[in-house]
């Protein structure tokens, strides 16, 4: 946690969807990490990457988007 600002992004593996480049993953101590590409806002967790990537995929960003 508190090497958090050094997370090392993992566009390799990114998987191109319909908004591939809404959120960017990161491994973090075994945790997957999807954060928005944009602003950093932590879209979804989880120990697997799938879920996570697909979780992401789903949401749109609250704070990019601007939703009340
Ligand atoms: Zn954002």
């Amino acid at each position: 946690m508190a090497i958090k600002d050094h997370l090392i992004p993992a566009p390799g593996l990114r998987r191109v969807g319909l908004d591939p480049d809404s959120y960017a993953l990161h491994l973090d101590c075994g945790i997957w990490r999807a954060s928005c590409t944009g602003c950093g806002y932590e879209l979804a967790e989880g120990r697997h990457q799938d879920r996570v990537e697909r979780k992401a995929a789903r949401r749109s960003c609250p704070v990019c988007n601007e939703v009340a």
